[in-house]
Formats: C-alpha cells, structure tokens, sequence
C-alpha cells in the first residue's frame, strides 16, 4: 500500500479548518483538495479496472482496513482521515469512467460538473430560503428556465423543478396530479403506466395513498395507444394521469408519444412522460424528434445524473405551466414569512418537498453554459450512434445474439450464443443460469460491469429471457474498446462451467 504523499512543507491543516469565508481556500480547503484528488489518482491505479477485482467480501476487507475504526475515540486528523477513506472509496468504485462499466444508467460525471460541486459544498447554500442563498436562488431560476424552456418552448408560462432524480420527479408529479383532481373535486386521481414503467410510479401513488396504478398493455416494452384507450374507456370518467415512458430502465425503449398524448386527451386524461434516461435527447437536433410530443405532457421527469453527466443528484421535473406548482407553496414563518415575502425577499419553499436542500444547479449552471446545447447533444449523439455500432458488432459476431429489433436510446441487450444452445439442451433456466453467471464472473474478477435485463426474445416465440444489458452513457467510449468487452464475454461463455442458477 502506498503511504499518503507528505504535505507540502509548512502546510498544515487544523483539524477544525472551515470550508468557507474568505479565508477558506487558504486556511485548508486547498491543501485538503489536493490529498482528496493524490487519494483519487492512488485509488484509481490500485483498482487498475472498472470495479475492483475479488467480489464483495475482498473489497469489504480492504475497505475495512482503510477506514475502521469508523469513530476512534482520538481522531486520526483531517490529512490522514481523508487520504485514507477517499483512496478506499476509489480503489473499491465501480467507475463509470471505464468503458468497461456499462450495467446502469450511471454516468461518467464531467470534471466540471463535479468542480462546480465542490463549490457547492463550500459554499453550502441552502435552497429552502433566500436568506442562505441569495445568488444560488437565481441560479437555480435561471436553470429551472432554461430546461422548462427546453422541454416546452411554446408554452406560456412553463417551470421547472430541482429534484433528487427521477424518483422524485415521479413523486412530486403524482402529487400534483393528486392534488389538482382533489381541487377538482372529482375523486382520486388513477394512474396509468406501461408494464414496463418505473417501479417509482407505483411507489410514488403506495406513498401518496392512490389506488395501485394500471398496468396498460406494452409491444416491445412500449405502450400500446389501443390498451390505453380501452384502460381510459374502464374508468367512467374518473381523473386520469397517464405515465408515459421515454427511455425504459431495461430496453431504452420510448413510448409513442404523439399518440399517447392523442388518445389520453380525447379521455380527458393528463399526461406525465418519465423522460429521466430519454429527456436530454432534447439537447441534440438529430435526437429531439425521438421525443416528439413531449411538449403535450403536463410534467416531465427528466435525469440530467444520466444522461447529462453530472454527479448525483441533478433531477428536474419540468411543468408545462408553473401555476401547477402552487400545490406545494408552504408557509413557515422562519423561511418565508408574509412580511419578508412581501417586502421582496424570494419564497423558495414552495419549489420542493424537501426543506435543507443542497445546491445541486451549480454544477447544472457550469455544465449548460460551458458545453452549451450542442456541446451536450453532441455527448447524447456519441452514445447514440456507439450503442448503433455496437449492436452491428454484435450482430457480425457468431459467439454472441444481440436481441432482435431496435435498439431503445443507447441500450443493447445481448446473450453469448452458448446460452442458447445450453437453453436448447437443457431448459431455458440453463441458458439464463449462463447469462447470470457470465456477468457474476465480470464482476468477481473485476472486469466489466455489465446489466442484466429479462426482456421477451421474439427468436423463441417472445418466451422471456435473461439478457446482458450495456447501456452506454460514456461520451467518449470507442467501438474497439466495446469490442473488447465483447471478446471477455464470449471468452467466459466458453470457459465457464454453470455454477449456480440465474
Ligand atoms: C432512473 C430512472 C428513474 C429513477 O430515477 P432516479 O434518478 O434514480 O431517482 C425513474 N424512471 C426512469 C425511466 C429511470 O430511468
């Protein structure tokens, strides 16, 4: 193990050094910044892959070792303390910056996005009333009117929420639905999804007290506008708010949009479209049409910790009109008072269910004015068209069947052929056990990350299967460095005996 670099000569940091104020950067938080990033690149080069190699009980003991006792009863100082828990962090991540690391919508954050985030954290604005963030409120103002812009240029009066991620955004939408029936006074509102929906839109309507919400018919992972039509039919009349999908967690897949939107109004239905993987397609030109009739739907969900590059949490839940929002507005005399609010002071508390909020728009800021539009779509673009050529690779390979049909955003889902010749042979529960234990073994030997995903193989009458998932979110990732990935999985279905079942 390599021993934490000594300090520049002179420089100590008192344990107790403050972040902020206008002696912060000098007083520690520089020296400090400089051990946490010596402890980044350490960890980094010992874990030398996408995930550490050795599986769950090797990495728990290597990260013991670095960071217990968790509360001495004599700390051990700032320098040393840091050095030690963000080297165990990094020697033990699973790095979304390798391109090996593919299982999961989770995205190699930007250097900038996360720099910004450090100021952040110094800075330590908190969002809940203006009074701890007077330049941090504008920011996020003018954040919230650049993506509400984004998703709806036409509409009059559009906003946009800063939320933790899409879970949130599910909630706070379902909520306002709730609300604006209870105001309706026309009885609970009913929730439609697709089968292949979030499971945060039937944990947002379990929390909000709704009735479970209904699974409408989905081909090929997309909702069927016939299902819903007749779902809509059932309901004599009740209010509706109907959960469309742009970008599913498994397949990527997008619901059509145009004729959802069609078919929910002509019922009277609202429309809320979960775009937390698809939305930033919005940024791209060639891309946005994939979302056509986005703008018809009364919220979106919309990631920007996916697709967007930013370190968690970076959620927005755009409104096609603020006054929707109002629903949340609070009174705490300590935070908004009357008085203050009328003497100008901005009411913040009425902009999210949470009350200390973390400032997560500056690194938002930095990244929208520093890439631009085109600079993000053209990141959206690269993942894009490498999960385009990626699927060709797979497609020319003998060793390897990538699902039929097309591939959803930058999702592939693929099964090294051996599985389904072993499914052939001896069950489908031997062909899936292969695919599972393949993956397993990427992750034991610190290899590759790679998803898992059942989705219907229409090459064996759409029996449900196990497939690899590799959902590409790397901006930069090469075709050549995919087809390496590739190589270690045909390598491992050849080799690997079947241990255990999927
Ligand atoms: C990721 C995702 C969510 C959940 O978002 P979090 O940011 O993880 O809370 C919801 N819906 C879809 C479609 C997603 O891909």
């Amino acid at each position: 193990m390599t021993a934490r670099p000594p300090a520049p000569a002179g420089t100590r940091v008192p344990d107790t050094a403050l972040a902020g104020g206008v002696g912060g950067v000098a007083g520690g938080l520089r020296t400090l910044t400089a051990i946490a990033l010596d402890a980044l690149a350490d960890g980094a080069a010992e874990r030398g892959g996408p995930l550490p190699a050795g599986g769950p009980q090797a990495v728990a003991e290597r990260t013991r070792a670095l960071c217990t006792p968790m509360l001495p009863r004599r700390g051990t100082g700032a320098a040393d303390a840091l050095y030690d828990t963000v080297r165990a962090a990094a020697q033990g991540a699973a790095d979304p910056a390798d391109p090996h690391c593919v299982a999961h919508l989770h995205c190699p954050p930007l250097a900038l996005a996360a720099a910004a985030d450090l100021a952040a954290s110094a800075l330590n604005p908190s969002m809940d009333s203006w009074d701890q963030a007077p330049a941090a409120a504008v920011i996020e103002e003018e954040v919230s009117a650049a993506l509400a812009r984004l998703v709806y240029p036409a509409a009059p009066r559009p906003d946009a929420l800063i939320t933790s991620g899409g879970t949130e955004s599910n909630l706070v939408a379902l909520l306002l639905a709730r609300e604006r029936a209870r105001a309706a006074g026309t009885g609970p509102v009913r929730v439609l999804c697709g089968r292949a929906a979030h499971h945060s839109v039937q944990r947002a309507a379990w929390l909000l007290g709704l009735p479970a919400p209904a699974a409408v018919e989905c081909r090929d992972g997309r909702m069927l506008p016939a299902a819903l039509d007749r779902a809509l039919a059932g309901l004599g009349g009740a209010p509706a708010l109907v959960v469309a999908t742009a970008g599913t967690t498994d397949e990527g897949a997008v619901d059509p949009l145009p004729e959802l939107a069609r078919v929910a109004a002509s019922h009277g239905a609202e429309l809320h479209v979960d775009a937390a993987y698809g939305g930033p397609l919005l940024f791209s030109d060639r891309l946005a049409p994939m979302l056509a009739g986005i703008e018809q739907a009364v919220s979106v969900t919309f990631d920007l910790h996916k697709f967007g590059w930013q370190p968690v949490a970076a959620g927005v839940l755009a409104l096609a009109d603020a006054g929707r929002a109002t629903a949340l507005s609070l009174r705490a005399d300590y935070l908004n008072a009357d008085d203050d609010t009328e003497a100008g002071l901005p009411d913040l508390l009425g902009r999210s269910l949470r009350t200390s909020r973390r400032p997560d728009v500056l690194k938002i800021a930095a990244t929208l004015r520093g890439l631009g539009r085109d600079g993000l779509g053209r990141l959206v673009e690269h993942c894009v068209d490498t999960a385009r050529e990626l699927g060709r690779t797979i497609d020319a390979d003998a060793h390897l069947r990538r699902r039929p049909g097309e591939i959803g955003i930058s999702t592939v889902l693929f099964r090294p052929a051996a599985a389904d010749r072993l499914a052939e042979r001896q069950g489908e529960a031997a062909g899936d056990a292969l695919v599972a234990e393949v993956r397993r073994r990427l992750l034991a030997d610190g290899l590759a990350v790679l998803g898992r995903a059942r989705a219907a193989d229409p090459d064996a009458g759409g029996r449900r299967r196990l497939w690899l998932k590799a959902t590409l979110l790397h901006p930069r990732t090469t075709a050549g460095e995919l087809a390496g990935l590739l190589k270690l999985v045909t390598e491992l279905a050849r080799d690997r005996p079947v241990t255990t079942p999927a």
